[in-house]
């Protein structure tokens, strides 16, 4: 091909397609220099071509995060989480590099999709071994032990959106929360705790520019815990009137049933 030729067909292919008006001013440019007409059709069809394979994705892509650690296997509970995440679908622990503060904010928004699928999946158990640690047949002590022993973000944006994640949560629904050793008393003081350990996680990093959000972070735990207290006491008050409701109803009954007896 001539040299001369070579920044006109760059520039007629520059958009991806070549117009008539294009290729008929290729086409003088090509026999002016003496370059053969069908010859050069064929290099334009070839180079169009060329472009339009290289518009269509061919196979996927290897990932760039494909590089990064092997995630195979949780090393908490032995599950297989889904690929490139950066933390166990099932038991929430940290099973990839987690450089970046966009990393840590990812990790939580991982954490939140997981503790869902926790929820709606009920564990099988299965002989060889558990699937995985976290069996607890109620969905609400499944999903507490979840949060318990998630990995933890560093960077207070991360750590203050898992903390109110987790307190969104607690149960503090008056009169639901039931009596010790009842799934919803349980999640809860799974979470109490926790909450608690990750605000003073959180204001240990924290500098004085942190300040205004520490405190409201502080008023929702306060707010979590006073409405968790505020449910369990409701469901206890509920209990005992329960039982003196059944206990009056007894005594009138059965009172008035002796009653009849004595009579006669
Ligand atoms: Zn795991």
């Amino acid at each position: 091909m001539h040299p001369d030729m070579k920044p006109l067909i760059d520039a007629a292919l520059a958009d991806g397609v070549i117009t008539d008006k294009e290729r008929s001013i290729l086409h003088k440019k090509a026999l002016a220099l003496g370059v053969d007409v069908d010859e050069l059709d064929m290099i334009l069809d070839g180079k169009l071509h060329q472009m339009k394979q290289a518009e269509q994705p061919s196979a996927p892509e290897p990932k760039a995060k494909a590089a990064k650690p092997d995630n195979s296997t949780c090393s908490a509970c032995g599950a297989a989480p889904s690929p490139h995440s950066l933390i166990c679908d099932y038991c929430g622990t940290q099973v990839a590099e987690i450089a970046s503060p966009e990393d840590e904010l990812a990790a939580v928004e991982q954490l939140s999709a997981a503790a869902q699928k926790v929820a709606e999946t009920r564990p099988a158990f299965n002989f060889d071994g558990l699937l995985y640690a976290n069996h607890e047949a109620s969905k609400e002590v499944r999903v507490a032990t979840f949060w318990q022993n998630c990995y933890l973000p560093n960077t207070l944006p991360a750590a203050s959106k898992l903390l109110l994640q987790i307190i969104s949560q607690i149960n503090t629904v008056p009169g639901t929360a039931h009596i010790d050793g009842q799934p919803i008393a349980r999640a809860n003081a799974i979470y109490l705790p926790r909450i608690r350990a990750i605000l003073a996680g959180i204001t240990m990093n924290a500098s004085g520019d942190d300040m205004p959000k520490l405190m409201l972070l502080k008023e929702e735990v306060e707010r979590a815990e006073r409405g968790a207290a505020h449910a369990a006491d409701m469901a206890k008050k509920k209990m005992i009137l329960m039982w003196v409701g059944t206990g009056i109803f007894c005594f009138v009954v059965f009172g008035g049933i002796g009653g009849l007896f004595n009579c006669s």
